[in-house]
C-alpha cells in the first residue's frame, strides 16, 4: 500500500512512543498530585511544554496543551472572542476565511448563534489565498478577532500569515492562525509570523491522536471553553494527557529539526508528482497555489470523472489517498474550500488529494501518478453513471 493521506493522519512514530511509554507505564502520575510520581508526572510535562514553546518560539506559560487541533481552534476562537467581548460588548464580530477548517468555522457559527457575533468571512482568491486587501475590507472596529488558517488541509495553499497578523494588529485585532497542516513543514516562530495564538495538533506530526496544543500570547485574555479543576493555568481543565503532551513535543521537535532538508526533498517530490500527473492526465486541474503550498500536499480536480470513483479505483491498485477534508469523507456536498477558490460544483466533485509525510520515496510517487493515469482512464471509460 502507498499512503498518500497523511493529511488526515500519519502513523506514530517509534521515537514519539518510546518517549511515552514511560509516562504510560511506571510513571503514570497525575501532575496535580503532591507525591512523587505526581511531581515526576507535573515535570513530564512541564518538559514537554517546554519543548513545544521552544519549537514555537514562546515562553513556557504560552503553550496550552489541549486534546487537538480541533480544541485548540476552539479555545482560540470561542475563548479569545468571547473574552473581549466581556471586557467590551461593542466587540461582537469575528472575522474567519472562505477556507477554514470546520473546527474554526463552526466556532464562530457558535458565537453567531449563542453569543450575537456576526461572523464577517473573507474570501480568497483562485488560488485559495486570502490578500490583505480582502482581509482589510471586513475588519471593523467591532471586530474582536481574526482567524486565517496558515495552510489548508485541502489544497495545500499556505497563507501570507505575516501581513495578514500585521493588518489586523494595526487595527488592534488580535490573530489566531490554525497551524495544524503546516506544522512540521512550515516555520512556526510565533514572533516572526506575528500571531496572537496558534492551534498544532499530534497526529498529523506522527503523534497519537487526541493530543495538540494552543500557544496564545500571554498578554490575551482567553476564556477556558473547558471548565473545571483550574489545570493549564485555569485555561483549559481537565487531568493532563502527560504522555501525550510528551510526545507532541517530541514529534514537535523532531520534524522542526529536519524541516529545511526534508521541506526541500519533499517538495521536489511534489513537482515531479504534480508533472506526471498532469502529463498524463490531460484533463487534470492542479487545485491551489502553484508554489505557495504545502511541500507535502498534491490536489487535483479530474473533470469528467467523480471523485470518490477515482479513489476506490486508486485503491484498488493500492494507493490510498482522499477526496479532501477527512472530515467531510463520505459527504456528498462539493467541497466548500473548492468552490470557494470559484471551481465550480460539478469540477469540485472530482476532486483528489494526494498528501505525504517525510518519508514519500520518488518510486511511491512515481507508482501513483502511473496509477492515477491508470485509474481516471477506467472511470472515464465506464461513463456517466456507473460506479466501478
Ligand atoms: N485544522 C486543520 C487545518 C486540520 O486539518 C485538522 C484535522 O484534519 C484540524 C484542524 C483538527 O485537528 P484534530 O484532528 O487534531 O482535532
Amino acid at each position: 500500500m502507498i499512503f498518500l493521506d497523511a493529511a488526515a493522519t500519519t502513523p506514530v512514530r517509534r521515537e514519539v512512543l518510546d518517549a511515552m511509554w514511560p509516562h504510560l507505564t511506571g510513571g503514570f502520575g497525575n501532575p496535580s498530585s503532591h507525591h512523587t510520581l505526581g511531581e515526576s508526572a507535573a515535570a513530564a510535562l512541564a518538559g514537554a511544554r517546554s519543548a513545544v514553546a521552544s519549537v514555537l518560539g514562546c515562553r513556557q506559560g504560552e503553550v496550552v496543551f489541549t486534546s487537538g487541533g480541533t480544541e485548540a481552534d476552539n479555545l482560540a476562537v470561542k475563548g479569545i472572542a468571547l473574552a473581549r467581548q466581556a471586557a467590551n460588548p461593542q466587540l461582537d464580530r469575528v472575522v474567519i476565511s472562505a477556507v477554514e477548517h470546520p473546527a474554526v468555522e463552526e466556532s464562530a457559527r457558535y458565537l453567531e448563534r449563542f453569543h450575537g457575533f456576526t461572523v464577517d468571512v473573507v474570501p480568497v482568491d483562485a488560488t485559495g489565498r486570502v490578500t490583505p486587501e480582502a482581509l482589510a475590507a471586513v475588519l471593523h472596529p467591532e471586530t474582536a478577532l481574526v482567524s486565517i488558517m496558515y495552510a489548508n488541509n485541502e489544497v495545500g495553499t499556505v497563507q501570507p500569515i505575516p501581513a495578514l497578523a500585521e493588518l489586523a494588529h494595526a487595527r488592534g485585532v488580535p490573530f489566531h492562525t490554525d497551524a495544524v497542516q503546516a506544522a512540521g513543514w512550515l516555520p512556526l516562530d510565533t514572533s516572526s509570523l506575528g500571531v496572537d495564538a496558534m492551534s498544532i495538533s499530534g497526529h498529523k506530526l506522527g503523534a497519537p491522536k487526541g493530543c495538540g496544543a494552543l500557544f496564545v500570547r500571554s498578554r490575551v485574555r482567553l476564556e477556558p471553553v473547558i471548565h473545571g479543576g483550574g489545570q493549564e493555568r485555569g485555561r483549559r481543565s481537565g487531568t493532563e494527557n502527560v504522555a501525550g503532551a510528551v510526545g507532541l513535543a517530541t514529534a514537535l521537535t523532531l520534524a522542526q529539526d529536519r524541516q529545511p532538508e526534508q521541506q526541500a526533498r519533499v517538495e521536489t517530490l511534489r513537482d515531479r508528482f504534480i508533472g506526471a500527473v498532469l502529463a498524463g492526465v490531460p484533463q487534470a486541474i492542479l487545485t491551489g497555489h502553484p508554489s505557495e503550498r504545502l511541500p507535502s500536499v498534491a490536489s487535483f480536480c479530474f473533470p469528467g470523472t467523480s471523485g470518490e470513483s477515482v479513489l476506490l479505483e486508486l485503491e484498488r491498485r493500492g494507493v490510498v489517498c482522499s477526496s479532501g477534508s477527512a472530515c467531510a469523507a463520505g459527504s456528498d456536498a462539493p467541497s466548500p474550500v473548492l468552490t470557494a477558490m470559484g471551481i465550480s460544483a460539478e469540477v469540485a466533485q472530482t476532486a483528489v488529494r494526494f498528501s505525504f509525510d517525510a518519508s514519500v520515496t520518488e518510486e511511491d510517487l512515481a507508482a501513483a501518478a502511473a496509477a492515477v493515469r491508470a485509474a481516471v482512464g477506467s472511470v472515464k471509460n465506464l461513463g456517466a453513471g456507473q460506479r466501478p
